[in-house]
């Protein structure tokens, strides 16, 4: 069951001269873990808007194409004629800066603020914010101030906050873009954990392609606007020459043995060092 379906989307902001997403499509399957990758500017932040909702009924602009989303009973939305508090349920969006979207006294507010708003039973909120902070690791500082918090914890409480409103799918713009690398570990650790443990399906736009080349199940590939490749993981990392040619980042295995293939040197290309060391050995055969 596809719960994303998007057909032929573009997207101009209001007075930019360029469109900033160009007749993008595709579809998202229940379960699935997407990555998005692609320089800056090429349209990652502007198609998650799109995903739930904000685009094009908050911020307007020239939008042609559809975009239909589907909830957890299968229902089906499309976002131009459906109210972004309700696509807010079906796709649930965490941004780049925690700051940004944290605006609560305390952590326990934080999570229960989106619950009240659906109008849920203070038993069942009660319930989903216990729930929520323990699967996050929050639990113990329901009563802290979450400016206090962690990079890492602060961007984890974003995340409860958005699934604790058991949305079909989880859409998470560069999430780990302004943390270090421990607030990075906690915060993958987390959406592994909801993957392996709710089947929860998950969109990750990472500037970097290492983490989702290793992890995810489908890669789309942006460039000014479009999608340049949509394939599995190893078929994205066949196209390094490509993907480095374009500016993204590769994982440090991938780029040595690309070059080394390209030499002639080794048959096969590697997305981990594991692979890398065991392609390396195997050809010394
Ligand atoms: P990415 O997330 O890949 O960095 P964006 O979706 O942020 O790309 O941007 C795509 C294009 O849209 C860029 O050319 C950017 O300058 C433009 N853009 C982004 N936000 C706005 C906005 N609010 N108003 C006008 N243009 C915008």
């Amino acid at each position: 069951m596809n719960v994303i379906s998007v057909e032929n989307l573009s997207f101009r902001y209001r007075r930019a001269s360029d469109y900033a997403l160009r007749d993008v499509s595709f579809d998202l399957r229940k379960g699935e873990f997407l990555g998005i990758t692609g320089p800056s500017g090429s349209g990652k932040s502007t198609l998650c808007l799109a995903l739930n909702g904000i685009i094009p009924n908050s911020i307007k602009g020239e939008f042609q194409g559809h975009v239909r989303v589907r909830d957890l009973n299968g229902n089906e939305f499309d976002t131009r004629e459906t109210p972004v508090s309700r696509l807010s349920t079906v796709v649930g969006l965490v941004l780049q800066n925690p700051d940004s979207q944290l605006f609560n006294m305390t952590v326990e507010d934080e999570v229960a603020f989106g619950l009240e708003n659906l109008g849920l039973d203070p038993n069942e909120i009660e319930r989903r914010v216990r729930w929520a902070l323990e699967t996050s690791g929050l639990r113990g500082l329901e009563n802290e101030f979450p400016p206090n918090l962690s990079g890492g914890q602060k961007q984890r409480l974003a995340i409860a906050a958005v699934f604790a409103m058991r949305p079909a799918v989880l859409v998470l713009d560069e999430p780990t873009s302004q943390l270090d690398p421990l607030g990075r570990e906690e915060v993958l650790g987390l959406l592994s954990l909801l993957r392996r443990e709710y089947g929860i399906t998950v969109v990750l736009v990472e500037h970097h392609s290492d983490y989702i080349l290793r992890h995810a199940d489908r890669i789309l590939v942006m460039n000014r606007g479009r999608i340049v490749l949509n394939g599995t993981p190893s078929e994205v990392a066949e196209e390094a020459g490509f993907l480095k040619k374009l500016g993204i980042k590769i994982p440090v295995s991938l780029d040595v043995s690309y070059e080394l293939k390209k030499r002639g040197r080794l048959k096969k290309l590697s997305i981990t060092p594991e692979d890398l060391l065991s392609e390396l050995e195997s050809s010394q055969d």
